[in-house]
């Protein structure tokens, strides 16, 4: 029997590709349409704050997959195109240029779009103001650092404001953090290890400042001059970076009645309260299993196995998001990741394992007596066992994770590792 069903894919990034990919890799044989309001093929974002920001990386290593590969299966990619509008009812999609789509599932992997400095009038407009979320704008901002000696001022001293920051004095411009906290990341990670990031910024010669607010943001001649902060003081700036986090793309979703609340509402199947209708990505804000609540998770890795997972999900295949959130970063010469459920670290325990002075260390967030949360900063190819120890949630001795003499294996139950093979 000829298969005649159409999976459309709202959003053109990494979850709504990957998505595609496992389709034809379980065989399904009906049209996938996916619709990307970008020009360009799906690409992957980390390397736009990193190595493709500091001119290190090739355009082409970001892509998704090969632009033939596209044809080579089946899957139809309308660039340029956003999904304007759902409905539920009958199952179909408006389309910018006034298609229409009739679809039997569909996937919103419309992700996240950056959040914007509000209440400074043109400020915000003014040439030399840049966000960062998509290729165009790296490419952007690429331009305006790359020859140096430039005045940056970055407002944000989160993940992507912090890496812009390395780019940039890689260039060798004069680098202004502005940020919120009284300690970088310290929402994320504590003020301990949030220490560990300023210093590391401040030694390569960012003025990092902490409990800043900016007020406005000024211009002449529809130039950027400055910041200017709730106190009154002017940072000159040539060039200014808002990096202020990230909001979900949950637009079409709230409008088409589905439950929308921090992202699309989805079980822990990925699929919204219409059947036909599942989220993966950025978007999606999904039940997860070992919290017993929603969890929207804003990074690379949740795109790269949501969107299978969601895709195997629209074949009707019995699947489950339990993944452990994971996300990595590189600054200078410090690379990291995290495994682990940032919300239960936030009350726990700091367990060191290795040099923190060096930074070659891996630091485990202990609550209840059993790991939460583990990130190992310049020590590799530990993130798997790390993410055995979370998802086992066994107990756990801390003089043992502490010791680095005793390799991680050993501290991860034997059972956690039977189920894995069983799995
Ligand atoms: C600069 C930067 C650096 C990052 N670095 C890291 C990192 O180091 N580590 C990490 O783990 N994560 C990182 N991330 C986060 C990571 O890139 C995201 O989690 C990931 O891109 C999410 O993928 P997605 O497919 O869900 O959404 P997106 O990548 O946002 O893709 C969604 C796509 O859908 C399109 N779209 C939106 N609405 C519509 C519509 N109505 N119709 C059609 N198309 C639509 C959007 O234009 C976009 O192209 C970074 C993000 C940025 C911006």
């Amino acid at each position: 029997m000829t298969e005649a069903r159409t999976f459309l894919i709202a959003g053109a990034g990494l979850a709504g590709a990957r998505a595609a990919e496992t389709l034809r890799e379980e065989g399904f044989a009906g049209k996938v349409l996916i619709a990307g309001e970008e020009a360009e093929r799906p690409y992957i974002r980390p390397p736009l704050s990193k190595e493709y920001l500091a001119g290190t990386a090739e355009r082409e290593a970001g892509f998704v997959h090969p632009e033939r590969w596209y044809a080579e299966h089946d899957v139809e990619l309308l660039l340029g195109t956003s999904v304007t509008r759902v409905d539920l009812g009958d199952h179909t999609a408006a389309l910018t240029g006034g298609g229409r789509v009739r679809y039997d599932a569909l996937l919103l992997a419309t992700g996240a779009r950056s959040r914007r400095l509000t209440g400074l009038g043109s400020g915000a407009s003014l040439t030399g103001v840049h966000y960062l979320r998509t290729r165009q704008e790296s490419d952007a901002l690429r331009a305006a650092l790359a020859d140096g000696g430039r005045r940056v001022v970055i407002v944000g001293s989160g993940w992507i404001g912090l890496e812009v920051a390395a780019a940039a004095r890689t260039y060798g411009n004069a680098v202004t953090v502005l940020g919120q906290e009284t300690v970088p990341l310290s929402a994320a990670l504590g003020d301990e290890i949030g220490g560990i990031f300023a210093a590391l910024h401040r030694e390569h010669g960012v003025n990092l400042r902490t409990s800043t607010s900016v007020r406005e943001i000024r211009g002449i001649l529809g130039a950027v001059t400055g910041v200017v902060l709730r106190d009154g003081e002017v940072v000159p700036a040539d060039v200014v970076v808002v990096a202020i986090g990230a909001v979900p793309n949950d637009e079409l979703a709230c409008v088409a009645g589905l439950t929308v609340d921090n992202g699309v509402v989805v079980d822990e199947h990925l699929r919204t309260g219409h059947p036909d209708v599942y989220a993966a990505g950025d978007v999606a804000s999904a039940f997860h299993p070992a919290l017993g609540r929603q969890l929207r998770v804003e990074h690379w890795a949740n795109a790269l196995n949501t969107g299978p997972l969601a895709a195997r999900a629209m074949l009707g295949q019995p699947v489950v998001d339990d993944l452990v959130p994971y996300f990595y970063t590189d600054q200078y010469d410090l690379g990291m990741e995290y495994t682990g459920y940032f919300s239960l670290a936030r009350d726990a325990r700091v367990v060191y394992r290795g040099d923190r002075d060096a930074r070659e260390f891996i630091a485990f967030w202990v609550a209840e007596g059993r790991v939460v949360a583990g990130m190992n900063v310049n020590v590799w190819d530990v993130s798997p066992d790390i993410e055995r120890l979370v998802r086992s949630a066994a107990p756990v001795d801390e003089a043992r994770l502490a010791d680095a003499s005793i390799p991680l294996t050993e501290l991860v139950p034997a059972d956690a590792v039977a189920a894995e093979g069983v799995a």
